[in-house]
Parts: C-alpha cells; structure tokens; sequence
C-alpha cells in the first residue's frame, strides 16, 4: 500500500482506543470532567455493563453553548494554554481528548447549562459526527451520555467482557471516586437499581461506608500523614483494619493529585503495611490520596493519565506505607494499658548474654526508613513497638487443651495458645536484636548434625540470620553442623528436631519480607507451644500477660488471628437477654 494520509474518521477511532478502553474508562473521563467542573453531586447511570448506556450527570459548571462544539473536538480544553501551565495543573484533565474520543465511538448526547443562561444548549454527536447544536430546558450542569458503544469499533466490543464484569468495573471506579471525594455526593445506578448513594457531607468514612457497606464501619480508620514530612506531602485516606480482609486487591485504591492511577509500588507499601497482620494471600481495603508539591509528579506520561511518575517515589513509599501502619497499629477498640514486657529467663548457669555489634541492625520506628528500597524493602521496618492494645486480661481457665479463656473489661477473650504464643516469640526475637543483645542458651553438650543437601544450602542461606538471633551455629566438615548454643527465649527442647523443621520451612521459600524475618516467624512458630498441650492457670497468665506486651498481639507472625472477642452484649445477645 502506498504511503497516504488516514481519514478523520480512523484517526478519531483510533485515538478513542487509546483513552476509552472499555466503559469504566469512559465514566472515569466523564467524572474527571464533573469534579473540574466543581460538581457537588454527580450521578452515574449505565445499562447493559455500560454499553448499552453510560451517563454521567453533574450540578457543576457547565459550558457555554458557543463552546458545546469545541468541547467535543479533539484537544480542545478550557484547563490548559501551554505545556508550561501542566506544572501548576490545578484541573484532573487537560488533554482535550476524552469528549471527543468518546464521541467518535458512542451515540453520544451532551445537554449542559451555566449559571449565567436560562437554557441549556443540547449537542449530539453519532460515532463522530455532530448535529448542530440547538437550546433545550435543562437543570443545572451538565449530563454526557453515551449510548451504543464501540458499535462502530467491533474489533473492540469483542474484547469486552460480559455486560455484569463490564458493570462491575464501572461500579469500582465511581466507588474510587466516591471515596477520594467525600464533599460529592455520588450516585451510581446499574440497569435501573440503586448500587450506592454517598451523601457528599466531607465524612470519608461515611462515603467509605456507602460504598463498602455498613458491616464494615466499625473496621475503618482514617489516615494521618505523618508530621515529620517535607512541605507540601501529604497522605490522607481510608483503611481498613486488620479485622477485615479480600481476597482481591479490588478494592485497594491510590490517588495522587486527585487522580486513581496504578502504580505497583504504591499498592506493595499499602500491603506492607499490615505484614504479619493479615493472612497470606489476604488483602487490605482502602483509598489513599497522595499530594506531592507539582513539580515533583509528572502526570502527563501515559493516555489515559492513570500512571505517574514521582521524582521522590522512595519518599512517598515511606510515607504511606508508615500513615497506613500508624493508623493501624495506633488505632484499637481495647482500651489502652501500659504493660511491661516479661523477660522469661532460664537456668542462668547456662546462659549468656551477647551483644551484637552491629548498630545497623538496630530497629528503626515504623518506616524511618525513608531510603528504603521501595522493591525489597529492609526487613528492619518488623514489628514494632508503638502503642499496647489488649487490656489487662484475667484468665479463667483453658478449653479443649488449645485455648485459653479470658475476661478482660471489654468481654470476654479465647486465645489460641499457639498462635499467641508464636507472636510472643516473634517479638521477642526481634527485640533482641534490635536491643542488639540476645540471651542465649549455651549447649553442655554441642550437637552434631548432618544435613542433607537441601537443609545445608538454606544453612548456608541463613547462617548470618541464624546467628543474628544468637544461633551459635558453624559447619563442622562436609555435610555437618556443630549448634553450640541457641537463643534463650526459644527454650528449644529438642533442638535437631526444630532446626530441620526451621530449615525445612524456610527451604520452602519462608513466610517474611526478609530472610531474617522470615526466620524469625519459622522459629516462633516451631518452638511456640502447641495445641493440645495443657497448660498451668500460671502458665497461662504468663503467656497472656507477655500477649498484653506485644505490639501487634492480634495476630501471629504467619498472620493468623491469637484471639477472638466476644463482648458482653453479644453474650446477652446469644442468650436473648437482649
Ligand atoms: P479535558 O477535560 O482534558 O479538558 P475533555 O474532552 O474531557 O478534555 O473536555 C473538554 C472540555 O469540555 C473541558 O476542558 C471543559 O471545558 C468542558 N467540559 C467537559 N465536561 C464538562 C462538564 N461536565 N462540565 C463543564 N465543562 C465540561
Ligand atoms: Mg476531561
């Protein structure tokens, strides 16, 4: 074929595929468009997953009908005059492609009123080609809808999904909204019914709970940003607590500028920031909303805007990965008690004290680490120390030889001894270590043992780590190790056994962010005390008391719940005494 110029129509549909992928990223346009136009209400509206029609209705605004035409011709924006005004970009949009890419491959109907005119103007474009505009009566604002998507694109309409996935996307994406701009009241109805009605009154857990449900209220906590930030960073959002979970990431949503956009990163600090407080494999729900000062974010680096580039992205990592975790940690529905950490202690003829000289180990507070490698993050950010949340519990006895029963001032509480107690190790492992001094067991008699090649390369992995929680532990020739000694806390009894446990888990591909944690979460677990095993009331009371100490004494190092609380009204509840 000879080289010619495309036609309008191709170049129009071909540009149209680029912003508008399929209908949740046509409403994303249309919403951008309301809330630039200072919308107090926006109300979504599709059928058929958004193809059959999508429409977007807003009290924001408007446009002149002089302008109705150009709004829909290709770059042609009010938000930007030069490439220089993209710095100081105070507007969600600015490319002027949206109405027109829309309009290229919808039957597509624009009615909008300013405050200044009594009439609205009224334009309609079909699969690219304007009527002219004429004047009809109209509220307030305006509405975009589009009707027959893609009819004129098949290519495309085949890779959409089914009409309800397609409706789900849609939903998604005016939730994102709905919970980023609390001061909008949003709608969203699909094929007719209502999904949700957020009240726009600037309450982000309200929004939060119109579009998450009422079950989930009680689990949300609101962001901080943290106040020792540079000028002009900011974090704000709505997080759940570590009492619900997904099993999707879907509901996980990041904001910068104003914007939902993508980024790995971004999502990877927003999960780490519940490590070891979640189950594997589960997921955290919440909409973070990112500002950095304009000159430090590029927005302008993909079509349909949705990813950024941040020139301090190590920066804002930390930031919000600590706003989640200080939101999390430091928010608790027990009442708060100081509580002093008991330091079991045994037979101190065969035990020492060593100390660790290595500053860097130190435990830093939560995300101090602002130059944390944002891909493989230093394993120093584990458990910390900030806040007690359990009451002062009174045991009352144990049930089925695997929990234990307790009443605190709140209800009353059953502890998984094994996972209270694997939480009690892990944080007691690291404690030493970052208080760079570990009690270890020294061994009358050092142990031997043989290896198969498996165990001995994770060994080998794990040398350094091992001996960072005091292992004192060495290759002896060959396929054999000599364990001289082992941290105390630990009371290993039989220690071959556990070690090829540990090493066997940790072949495996371990449980933590780190290889040191991911030791210490396999050592707490093999050493912890088991179910099954009957425990003394003094047992107990240590173990629930050392719980009381712990900074994250919900879960254990593998994520899984240490308790369950039920109050005295659902007691009575249960009892139909209420
Ligand atoms: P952009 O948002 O990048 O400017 P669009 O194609 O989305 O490009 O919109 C073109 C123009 O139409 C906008 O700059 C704005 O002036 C006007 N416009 C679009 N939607 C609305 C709306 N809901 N209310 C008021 N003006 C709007
Ligand atoms: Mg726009």
């Amino acid at each position: 074929m000879s080289i010619h110029r495309l036609g309008a129509d191709t170049i129009g549909k071909i540009a149209a595929g680029e912003v508008i992928e399929r209908p949740a990223a046509a409403v994303k346009e249309l919403l951008e468009n309301s809330i630039d136009a200072g919308a107090t209400r926006i109300d979504v509206s599709i059928a058929g997953g958004g193809v059959d029609l999508l429409e977007v209705r807003d009290d924001g605004a408007g446009i002149e009908f002089d302008d109705l035409a150009l709004a829909i011709e290709r770059h042609a924006t009010s938000k930007l005059a030069n490439i220089d005004d993209l710095g100081e970009l105070r507007t969600l949009g600015f490319r002027g492609e949206a109405l027109a890419s829309l309009a290229a491959v919808s039957d597509l109907r624009m009615s909008s009123v300013t405050r200044a005119s009594t009439s609205a103007g009224v334009l309609r474009v079909r699969f690219g080609v304007a009527e002219p505009s004429r004047t009809a009566a109209f509220g307030v604002g305006t509405a975009v809808s589009a009707r027959d998507l893609f009819e004129n694109v098949p290519a495309r309409r085949k890779f959409l999904r089914q009409p309800g996935t397609e409706a789900g996307y849609v939903s998604r994406m005016v939730g994102a909204y709905a919970l980023a701009y609390p001061f909008i009241g949003f709608t969203l109805v699909v094929d007719g019914r209502t999904l949700f009605n957020t009240d726009g009154n600037g309450s982000a857990i309200s929004a939060a709970t119109a579009v998450w449900g009422t079950n989930i209220a009680e689990s949300l906590v609101l962001l901080d940003t943290p106040n020792d930030l540079p000028d002009g960073y900011t974090v704000i959002g709505t997080v759940s607590l570590p009492s619900v979970d997904r099993a999707t990431r879907q509901q996980q949503f990041i904001f910068a500028q104003g914007r939902l956009i993508q980024s790995r990163q971004l999502g990877t600090a927003f999960e780490q920031a519940y490590h070891t407080l979640l189950m594997i494999g589960r997921h955290p729900i919440g909409c973070l909303h990112v500002r950095v000062p304009s000159d430090r974010i590029d927005v302008n680096v993909h079509p349909t805007k949705a990813e950024v580039r941040f020139a301090d992205e190590r920066l804002v990592f930390a930031m919000l990965q600590r706003a989640v975790r200080e939101a999390i940690v430091s928010h608790s529905s027990h009442q708060s008690i100081p509580v002093v950490v008991s330091s079991p202690l045994t037979d101190t003829t065969v035990q020492r004290r060593i100390a660790l000289a290595h500053p860097e180990w130190a435990t830093p507070a939560i995300g101090a680490s602002m130059n944390a490698d944002p891909i493989h993050p230093d394993a120093s950010q584990v458990p910390t120390t900030t806040g007690k949340s359990l009451p002062v519990l009174r045991v009352l006895g144990q049930v089925a030889s695997m929990f234990v029963i307790a009443e605190g001032p709140d209800g009353m509480y059953l502890i998984d001894q094994h996972a209270a107690h694997e939480r009690i190790l892990f944080e007691q492992l690291y404690a030493g270590y970052s208080a760079r001094s570990i009690d270890q067991q020294l061994l009358l008699h050092p142990i031997t043992m043989t290896l198969n090649a498996r165990e001995l390369s994770t060994h080998e992995t794990f040398l350094d780590d091992l001996r960072k929680f005091g292992f004192d532990i060495d290759t002896f020739g060959g396929d054999s190790v000599v364990v001289r000694a082992v941290p105390a806390i630990l009371k290993i009894r039989d220690i071959e056994h556990t070690l090829r446990l540990v090493l066997e888990e940790l072949a495996g591909g371990g449980r933590g962010t780190s290889r040191l944690e991911s030791l210490a979460i396999s050592a707490a677990c093999h050493t912890s005390i088991r179910a099954g095993q009957a425990l003394s009331l003094l047992e107990m009371r240590e173990l629930v008391t050392q719980l009381e100490g712990c900074a994250s004494p919900l879960s254990c190092g593998h994520g899984r719940p240490t308790m369950l609380r039920m109050t005295a009204d659902e007691l009575e509840r249960q009892f139909s005494r209420r």
